[in-house]
């Protein structure tokens, strides 16, 4: 998921978003040293966009959390920090399995990381669903933006990189995050949550700064903004 570092409605958040940690912590359910190993030495890959078939498609599940797949992780970290995101679906480096990774401040701005195998999302029903409206975006149609009203609370079940149970309760950016990721996991892009105005409006943001977003980004680095286009 990208997040509009152009806009900042919470505090703090786009200190956070340039990858600095708030009081030098990191919150994992996965011990630090494990995860660690996985989020350096990484190769940059290119991300996918909307329209590649391997975005609207169903994943299959992760059954191999075997070296293979921890090399996958770290190619994720890399290229989700290369493309200054808080969240990646392994379909947006070409993947077809179920899983994701993070990096994402919750609504008191601590940082989450971690990665999540076969999610399961659970939204708050009756008395406890609140809908926040936020603006959203995607890795996977750089440069645009867009409102998109979600639950302000997940709860996000499955399993991390050696396979293990985990739970992550996410408030904030990352109640979004986990939302976001999921979907594309079971082949959904936050467009399909649009309404049909609220999209065409993102595809022409998205048309206006495709320019600086090379074929192969974030391989190739983003271009610098033209004010004269
Ligand atoms: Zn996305």
């Amino acid at each position: 998921m990208a997040y509009p570092t152009r806009e900042i409605r919470v505090p703090g958040v786009r200190q956070l978003c340039g990858h600095r940690m708030i009081d030098g912590k990191e919150r994992t359910l996965t011990p630090m040293t494990e995860l660690a190993d996985l989020m350096v030495g990484g190769q940059v890959l290119r991300i996918t966009r909307w329209g590649e078939p391997i975005l609207h498609e169903q994943t299959r599940p992760v059954t191999q959390f075997d070296s293979e797949f921890h090399t996958l992780v770290r190619d994720m970290f890399a290229t989700m920090t290369a493309a200054d995101g808080v969240g990646l679906a392994a379909p947006q480096v070409g993947d077809d399995r179920s899983f994701f990774i993070f990096r994402c401040p919750d609504a008191d701005d601590q940082m989450y990381v971690g990665v999540v195998a076969n999610p399961h999302i659970i939204l708050p029903d009756g008395k406890n669903r609140q809908l926040v409206s936020e603006e959203e975006g995607c890795l996977s149609l750089p440069g645009s933006y867009s409102p998109l009203a979600r639950p302000d609370h997940a709860i996000c079940r499955g399993q991390d990189h050696n396979g293990k149970p985990i739970e992550i309760a996410g408030t904030g950016l990352l109640a979004r995050c986990l939302q976001h990721e999921t979907d594309h996991l079971e082949g959904m892009v936050f467009g399909d949550r649009l309404s049909d105005r609220a999209r065409k409006r993102l595809y022409a943001d998205h048309e206006e700064s495709a320019y600086r977003y090379p074929e192969d980004w974030p391989i190739s680095p983003k271009g610098e903004f033209d004010p004269t286009r």
